[in-house]
């Protein structure tokens, strides 16, 4: 990666234009005036690039844009206001009617609903392969293929692709590849410079860092990313404002250390869960039982800060005693922010949106945030001595 430092605390900021203030200024500003017509006229041939309307262009977004292609080796980034946002454009910036797309199973769930049930009823269809074999994801595609889509890791059981080898099956047959790389960020794993052609991240989860903005983004070539400027971008809308932009960049100014930190804390506690009579299984890419655990160390630097475990009972009243007794781990959805979260998989059986036949109800996914270790193990040390 170019000097990670570099990135985070100096790219994109001109700061000499704006008295050099250290922290970059917030442009909340929905429109930029011009000194006459034939300026106006010119800047608008440039909607990307230059102050006109801050649907497209602000110029605190434009640090953040910069910042998060050069995380990602990418040529260039555009900034939703959702992951889900940043997904739906990327996918729909490859297909039309008549197309065919292999998706991974068990992505991410309004990923699921956006290719199995509302881009059908545009005519684009869709085939859910075994993404951890190389051979079904090759298996599934057809002469209308024309996106293949990963998550590696997914984001409740740490399912992994063979990121370079799905991208030379791709490149082969003339297939785009998009990759969500929410779980690992950047930082620890780069899809592009394995040969994937466009990234997605909930931005939402450690970009931010700290639970209080929703945002995606997605990284390609400057081709790639100009294409989908002039048409779901703009047309759609889903922008970052520009608060919401300014709060990012102050998040990401301690991506790494909060990273290192979560990452570090999850795969000690996931180690220590293995050992507790109450648990069944822990998921956990950089376990050595994990099935994929050889591909997780060659493509990934380290696990994140999620993990998941079975618990031994089936019972979901376990799971809530469980659950109800942490004090640490609150009880919510997302993750990649400062606090650490739990999240039963018990809470989408009813759900007309999320209810899934594939996740056991037993399952818990637990976040790891910034807290001390020792403190979070004695927590669910305590929680899951309820229920042994
Ligand atoms: N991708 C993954 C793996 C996620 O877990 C999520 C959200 O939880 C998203 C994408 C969507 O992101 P957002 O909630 O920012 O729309």
């Amino acid at each position: 990666m170019d000097d990670l430092s570099y990135i985070l605390n100096q790219l994109g900021e001109h700061r000499e234009d704006y008295l050099n203030a250290v922290a970059p200024p917030l442009f909340q500003s929905s429109n930029f005036a011009f000194p006459d017509v034939a300026t106006m006229r010119t800047e608008l041939q440039r909607e990307l690039e230059v102050p006109f309307y801050t649907r497209g262009y602000n110029p605190t977004v434009a640090i953040l844009r910069s910042k998060l292609a050069a995380l990602d080796g990418a040529e260039d980034a555009l900034v939703f206001s959702s992951g889900t946002a940043a997904i739906a454009a990327a996918i729909m910036s490859v297909v039309k009617a008549g197309d065919h797309v292999v998706c991974v199973q068990k992505p991410y769930s309004w990923t699921n609903k956006l290719l199995n049930k509302y881009l059908v009823q545009y005519g684009v269809t869709t085939t859910m392969a075994d993404g951890t074999d190389t051979a079904q994801i090759s298996a599934a595609i057809n002469e209308q293929t024309k996106l293949i889509y990963l998550e590696s890791p997914n984001s409740i059981t740490f399912e992994l692709q063979d990121l370079e080898a799905v991208a030379r099956l791709a490149k082969e047959k003339g297939i785009t590849t998009i990759c969500d790389n929410s779980y690992c960020t950047p930082l620890l794993q780069q899809p592009i410079r394995m040969g994937i052609d466009m990234t997605v991240q909930s931005a939402t989860k450690y970009l931010n860092g700290h639970s209080d903005v929703v945002a995606g983004v997605v990284c390609g070539s400057k081709e790639r990313i100009m294409r989908m400027f002039n048409a779901e971008f703009m047309t759609l809308g889903a922008i970052i404002s520009p608060h919401d932009a300014w709060m990012m960049l102050r998040g990401l100014r301690t991506l790494p250390l909060r990273m290192e930190r979560s990452a570090a804390s999850a795969f000690e506690l996931a180690k220590r869960l293995e050992g507790h009579p109450a648990v069944a299984t822990v998921y956990h890419p950089f376990l050595p039982g994990h099935p994929q655990h050889e591909l997780a160390k060659r493509q990934m630097k380290s696990g994140s800060g999620l993990l998941s475990i079975a618990l031994k009972s089936e019972r979901v009243e376990d799971t809530e005693t469980f659950c109800n007794n942490l004090h640490h781990f609150l009880l919510a959805t997302s993750w990649g922010g400062y606090e650490s979260l739990v999240y039963p998989l018990c809470v989408l059986s009813e759900s007309p949106n999320y209810a899934s036949p594939v996740l056991r109800l037993n399952l818990v996914r637990l976040y790891v945030g910034l807290e001390d270790v020792d403190a979070l193990w004695e927590d669910l040390k305590a929680a899951l001595d309820k229920i042994a």
